[in-house]
């Protein structure tokens, strides 16, 4: 059951990431090698947004040859801002001093060229100390890369309105002479040692190039499954009944077809999961692979975080978050829904069982009430706080508004239109739905008080 535990700790990652209101183009080529771990990048960046305070992140495992500025054609000199506080610590930020007393300077268009080189990790023969969504992994002869929280590729970040432009539109040659298959996110996997990889849709630029095959049925992609034609139909109805049951639920469409990765972890016991839109990547060492989300035995135990992922689509997708409290909608949310699916589609008695472990993870956590969540700190401990407390929390609403009215809400606050999803986002959306009296009974009993928690334990104990 340890590695279980484990994985319950490292299933998911947080998305800060707001609407964006300009898309920017990203042209040019990279250049891989999954056997000497390089990854050589020649880029221009265009259609970029106009922003005073900016900045630009790149992995800094990436050195940079130059950035030039390609509407005056000078090389540009750059500086890093060390202020870019809510990134999550892969990247260096970059920026161009301006004149006449103008900090930054943001030319419409760059070309830039790095070069960078990681870890090679054969695992039979070695290890590193963790793995993560953001790591730039070189692992069983594949490279995988996200793109946000990576960055391998240049991501303009708007410092003041919290604004992250990793999503782009994208004409990208992607080389690797050492690679059997491509993928670039949003388009479809390729056999070959070189494509140029194109789309329209704007896309976090994740990168899955290596030595694996795939399958595919109607659309939806499955890379380094290693999957029966059976397996493949059974993993396939498993994901449509999830998407139809949030559809159903939330009244919202579900757009798109899904494209799953199955890789290995650069660490020993670590496994997870995370999405980058239409892309979820499953990281794990059980040689199950995918099997493990519809292999009987065990498959109930793992079907939530499918849940839990495909729950990404509302509360990360379709709903941008951003500010502190973000993770709150992004993680918190999206958990709750995975719980209400484990209920009603996997196990009745799972559900019990999770919302259990959940309470009972809880026993010694004295989380700060929402109206408190100011900085990233006050969530004491954010795994606990935003996959466990808000959960519970949701759920003790649930029980106050009832199932119907609930799920109008989230069908609410996924279709508002906010400059940040704060608290008084939260306020705003929940005010809409509810008449005063029930309204204040929930901001007092659940939203500013230190005592949510035990309400809310007790609110779903009494029924
Ligand atoms: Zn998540």
């Amino acid at each position: 059951m340890k590695l279980s535990i484990l994985i319950l700790l490292f299933f998911c990652c947080v998305t800060q990431t707001k609407s964006q209101d300009t898309i920017p183009v990203l042209k040019g080529n990279v250049t891989i090698s999954i056997e000497k771990g390089t990854i050589a990048c020649d880029f221009t960046l265009s259609n970029i947004p106009n922003i005073e305070d900016y900045v630009i992140r790149i992995n800094s495992g990436m050195n940079i040859l130059y950035f030039k500025n390609k509407t005056s054609g000078s090389l540009l000199y750059f500086d890093r801002d060390r202020s870019d506080s809510t990134s999550f610590g892969e990247s260096i930020a970059y920026f161009f001093g301006g004149t006449k007393g103008v900090r930054k300077f943001l030319p419409k268009e760059i070309e830039v060229r790095y070069v960078g080189m990681f870890p090679v990790i054969d695992t039979a023969k070695e290890t590193m100390v963790e793995d993560w969504r953001g790591n730039i992994a070189f692992v069983g002869k594949t490279l995988r890369a996200d793109g946000y929280q990576s960055a391998w590729y240049p991501i303009i970040f708007d410092m003041k309105k919290q604004i992250l432009y990793q999503k782009v539109k994208y004409d990208v040659q992607v080389n690797c002479s050492d690679c059997k298959t491509l993928y670039v996110n949003g388009s479809k996997p390729i056999i070959g040692q070189s494509n140029n990889f194109k789309s329209d849709t704007p896309q976090e630029l994740l990168l899955y190039c290596g030595n694996y095959d795939f399958e595919n049925l109607d659309n939806t992609y499955v890379l380094n499954g290693k999957m029966t034609n059976t397996q493949l139909s059974d993993f396939g109805s498993l994901v449509n009944g999830f998407k139809k049951y949030y559809e159903t639920k939330l009244k919202l469409k579900y757009n798109g077809d899904i494209t799953f990765i199955n890789t290995i972890p650069t660490a020993k016991k670590y496994g997870f999961l995370f999405v980058s839109y239409p892309t979820i990547t499953s990281v794990n060492a059980q040689p199950s692979g995918l099997n493990r989300f519809i292999d009987t035995k065990a498959s109930a135990f793992y079907k939530p975080y499918v849940a839990h992922e495909l729950g990404h689509y509302y509360f990360g997708e379709l709903l941008r978050t951003n500010s502190e409290f973000g993770p709150v909608f992004n993680e918190g949310f999206t958990e709750y829904i995975s719980l209400k699916l484990t209920k009603d589609l996997i196990s009745d008695s799972l559900y019990k069982v999770n919302v259990a472990k959940k309470i009972k993870s809880l026993k010694d956590f004295k989380p700060k009430a929402f109206s408190q969540l100011k900085t990233q700190s006050d969530f004491n401990n954010r795994d606990l706080y935003v996959y466990y407390y808000v959960p519970i929390v949701l759920l003790a609403l649930e029980h106050e508004l009832g199932e119907k009215k609930m799920w109008e809400w989230l069908n609410e606050i996924i279709l508002s239109k906010t400059d940040f999803t704060n608290y008084d986002f939260l306020k705003r959306s929940l005010v809409k739905s509810l008449d005063k009296k029930l309204y204040e009974h929930i901001i007092n009993s659940y939203f500013e008080t230190d005592e949510s928690l035990l309400n809310a334990i007790k609110k779903i104990s009494n029924q």
